[in-house]
């Protein structure tokens, strides 16, 4: 399998993970973690349903990940996810020392590798990530996009969202 093909392959199973979160009520964004072909780590956005801040999918994927391995070090991983990764999310990918990361859409409003800060390039821990954005993009922002709308018609769009964001369904 070329690089292409397999990395769509990953990317899909991203995008499933992300439509698990969709139906928890949750952001839907899905992670995935391959090494040496093997999928280490997954998982999807649950800050809603653990409360925590922190609970992104790449958060959590890689924590699956270093669980599976025994190790913090995720040396030579390549990590799907279909969302840019925020910065905090970068800031993890940095420190766990994946070799490569694949995004399907930019996030115009957080990105942290390049759209709307860079927290990898030129990091100063000097660890050499490669970045790679747009894969499946159309399908991974339609998921985000169907999202918003169906919270926009559960809340009755009253025009007035304040700051919560989207709750469990
Ligand atoms: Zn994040």
């Amino acid at each position: 399998m070329d690089q292409r093909a397999e990395d769509e392959k990953y990317m899909r199973m991203a995008l499933r993970e992300a439509e698990r979160a969709f139906d928890e009520g949750e952001i839907p964004i899905g992670c995935v973690i391959v090494k040496d072909g093997d999928v280490i780590g997954r998982g999807h956005n649950q800050v809603e349903m653990l409360k925590d801040a922190t609970a992104h999918a790449e958060i959590l994927s890689i924590g699956t990940a270093s669980g599976k391995l025994e190790n913090w070090r995720l040396d030579g991983a390549t990590l799907y996810v279909t969302l840019e990764p925020c910065p905090m999310c970068a800031g993890a990918i940095l420190n766990s020392r994946v070799a490569r990361v694949v995004y399907g859409s930019p996030d115009t409003r957080f990105g942290g590798c390049g759209t709307t800060v860079d927290v990898i390039s030129g990091n100063a821990l000097k660890r050499d990530v490669k970045v790679e954005g747009g894969l499946l993009a159309d399908e991974c922002l339609g998921l985000l996009k169907a999202f918003f709308q169906k919270m926009r018609l559960e809340k009755g769009d009253s025009g007035n969202k304040g700051e919560a964001g989207p709750k469990a369904v």
